[in-house]
């Protein structure tokens, strides 16, 4: 498609519950150079090449999309800066800004941002998410099972200087981090970062014990609040999603917290997901889906498969989730890692 061409003009999304979709979580691998705790275990197997869907067919999934009304879409993975020739697809999406799609971001572990910080800014993209659960250097490298803490701060470092809105994301553990939330927190707010934390969500076996990880946030929120003032930011929060965003008097900052274990904000969903495989995934914490792969590759139409897929998926979508965590051993409901599904 040719620049400029692009015009959304299609019925949009609506599921059975009327809620509107739009907003796209686009995973373009299951690889990852870490293998956080939370998220994979020590020894992953990886999907062959051939299943994954080309950087063509990844577009061609992203402008059917925007096309039915999505104005928000976030590329992830696993690490999706690993995926080879990633800047060209971030290139082809950047005609979509503004023709339709309102942003384009992306959710990184930041440990090679520094190196695609220019061609994300030409693409279009302002905002970045970077996952990042400890400063510490020895704590980095465990909870990542292997990372090095000082590249994702150049990452984010280069970002910062080239004008890239970031936000850092936390995934709250018992025993790992959980005691450095608010030291984490006061770096964040000074580099003028909003900071977003998250519940441990039992997706996956990662060879660890969920109820030694899982920490309710409303139990981190209230030992900061014996320290700051945590003020509730009340407007309707567009954009959000599950996030429910404070402001700290104390450092100036925004601080959110996403808590599907303890709180359920199904009611206000906006999102699908769609794997590197192409399966669509309704929601997070449900098992169904529906296959765009066969539609690109087997149907006389691709386009129009395409869009009846999509009116599937939105007959399909689920009302809620319904996570719950279980201990080491106890057979995860839904087998799937976060990596997989797209975070
Ligand atoms: N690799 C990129 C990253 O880490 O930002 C993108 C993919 S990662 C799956 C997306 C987000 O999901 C990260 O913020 C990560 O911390 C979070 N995540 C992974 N597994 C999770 C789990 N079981 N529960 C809660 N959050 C999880
Ligand atoms: Fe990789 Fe992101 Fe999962 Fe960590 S959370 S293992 S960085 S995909």
């Amino acid at each position: 498609m040719a620049d400029g061409e692009f015009l959304p003009g299609k019925s949009p999304l609506v599921d059975r519950y009327g809620r509107q979709i739009t907003y796209l979580r686009l995973s373009v691998t299951d690889r990852c150079d870490l293998r956080c705790t939370y998220c994979m275990s020590e020894r992953m197997s990886f999907l062959p090449r051939a299943e994954l869907l080309t950087l063509e067919e990844l577009d061609r999934v992203a402008t059917a999309f925007v096309s039915r009304g999505v104005r928000k879409i976030r590329i992830t993975g696993g690490e999706p800066l690993v995926r080879k020739d990633i800047g060209s697809l971030f290139h082809s999406l950047g005609r979509l800004v503004g023709q339709g799609l309102d942003e384009l971001t992306l959710t990184t572990n930041g440990t090679l941002l520094a190196e695609h910080v220019d061609g994300l800014l030409q693409a279009g993209v302002r905002r970045v998410n970077v996952s990042l659960d400890a400063l510490d250097p020895e704590k980095f490298s465990q909870i990542t099972r292997r990372g090095d803490v000082s590249k994702v701060l150049n990452g984010i470092e280069a970002a910062l200087s080239a004008g890239l809105n970031v936000k850092i994301n936390t995934v709250a553990l018992k025993h790992q981090n959980a005691s450095d939330i608010a030291g984490m927190v006061e770096w964040a707010h000074a580099k003028g970062m909003d900071m977003t934390l998250i519940e441990v969500m039992p997706l996956g076996d990662t060879g660890e014990d969920r109820m030694d990880q899982y920490i309710p946030l409303p139990m981190v929120r209230d030992v900061l609040e014996t320290r700051w003032t945590l003020s509730d930011e009340t407007d309707a929060q567009p954009g959000a999603g599950p996030s429910r965003y404070t402001r700290v008097r104390e450092t100036g900052g925004r601080l959110g917290f996403i808590t599907p274990l303890t709180n359920n904000f199904c009611a206000g969903c906006n999102r699908v997901r769609v794997t590197c495989t192409g399966r669509i995934y309704m929601c997070l914490g449900q098992d169904d889906h529906i296959d765009l792969r066969a539609a690109l590759r087997e149907a006389p139409d691709p386009d129009l498969a395409l869009d009846a897929a999509l009116n599937r998926a939105m007959f399909a979508k689920p009302e809620k989730h319904d996570f719950e965590i279980k201990r080491r051993g106890d057979v995860p409901r839904l087998p799937r890692h976060m990596s997989t599904t797209g975070g």
